[in-house]
């Protein structure tokens, strides 16, 4: 074990919205807090995968894009100074004795060793991937016209798209696009939909042209991307649609990866926790999508509430004389921070 390094209260796994909303809270329990994350920004699938969508069902936001979500999460989490890591990705974890206190190791990808007394993790769907579609050229053109994510909705600016997918990515950028893009194409296999009611209310209602029973079968092209061949899986008839841009939204591969190694008990590919959102491993908490428990929502607000519960019970881990419940968060009594007025 690493001496040099100093010992957390706390390590948090994963900097989504839960990751940071976890550290905020941490901090206001008065505990010393380390954020890691394998990306090089804070915010997970806020800033990754959606940027610029917006937000409807959080709490005090009647609406907010993601993104302005993650900064205000990122502020909030910062309030209490917590230590941030980012870039390193958790390999994995050990348990040491030092002076009868356990002592939890990670060790990351850079071969960086964190000491920790508890863990919450919060790696939502783990390292994720978008599936691809294994037809022709499509590689080709793989950022010349074909994309898995909308980091810049200024790309389509008056550009004709193709939106693949039944899911909430596809409708929800189908109807984030509107407002930028000329015209927009759905193409889906089937004709039910995935994404959230009210979205797909609103994607009828819209005039985006939508293709149901419709896939992609090849893309063409010289420099850049210039048309889509799509046919109808019911017929086999082809339409060739002219396009700027196709946005590939068929999911995820979600992976644990190294997460699976570390002896924690698996459910629905998640991580198997109680209503304390312990795992079954002493000291290791897991809270957000990654938590598996029976009737679970992967949603934003789910993650708020069940990092909180992990937090709480961490802090009564590592210090049994302290309440689990800690009343509001007004009462923020020895807290430097709170103290300054902030
Ligand atoms: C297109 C789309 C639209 C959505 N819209 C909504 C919506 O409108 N409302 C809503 O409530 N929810 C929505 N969701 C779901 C929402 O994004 C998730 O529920 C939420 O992001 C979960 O947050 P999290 O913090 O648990 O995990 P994540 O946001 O996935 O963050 C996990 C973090 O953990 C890190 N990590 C993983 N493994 C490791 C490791 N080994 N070491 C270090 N770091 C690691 C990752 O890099 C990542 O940054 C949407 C999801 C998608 C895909």
């Amino acid at each position: 074990m690493n001496n040099l390094a100093e010992i957390y209260d706390i390590t948090i796994v994963g900097s989504g919205p839960t990751g940071l909303y976890g550290a905020f809270y941490a901090g206001m329990r008065g505990m010393k807090t380390k954020i890691l994350d394998a990306l090089p920004e804070l915010g997970g699938q806020l800033v990754t995968l959606y940027p610029e969508k917006w937000v409807f069902d959080v709490g005090g936001f009647p609406k907010i894009l993601a993104k302005d979500l993650a900064k205000n999460l990122v502020e909030q989490a910062m309030t209490f100074e917590p230590e941030v890591c980012l870039d390193e990705k958790v390999l994995s974890v050990k348990t040491h004795s030092e002076n009868g206190t356990r002592i939890i190791e990670l060790v990351t990808d850079k071969g960086i060793s964190h000491l920790t007394k508890t863990i919450v993790l919060t790696a939502g769907i783990g390292a994720f991937k978008p599936k691809k579609l294994d037809k022709p050229r499509i590689e080709q053109f793989e950022g010349k016209g074909i994309h898995y994510f909308v980091n810049e909705k200024r790309v389509f600016k008056d550009k004709d798209i193709l939106i693949v997918g039944g899911g909430d990515s596809a409708v929800d950028w189908c109807l984030n696009l509107l407002d930028t893009a000329k015209k927009i194409t759905l193409i889906h296999r089937s004709d039910q939909f995935r994404a959230h009611e009210e979205s797909v209310r609103a994607l009828i209602s819209s005039p985006i042209e939508i293709m149901t029973f419709h896939e992609l079968k090849s893309v063409n092209g010289n420099e850049k991307l210039e048309t889509a061949v799509v046919y109808d899986n019911r017929t086999h008839e082809e339409k060739a649609l002219r396009v700027d841009g196709i946005i590939l939204n068929l999911g995820f591969h979600a992976d644990l990866g190294p997460i699976k190694e570390w002896g924690l008990e698996l459910d629905k590919g998640g991580i198997k926790v109680n209503y304390r959102m312990e795992t079954n491993v002493e000291g290791i908490f897991a809270a957000g999508d990654v938590a598996s428990h029976p009737g679970k929502l992967k949603l934003i607000s789910t993650g708020f509430g069940e990092v909180v519960v992990a937090v709480n019970f961490a802090k009564n881990f590592m210090d049994p004389s302290a309440k689990v419940y800690p009343g509001h968060s007004t009462d923020l009594k020895n807290i430097p921070a709170a103290k300054k007025g902030n």
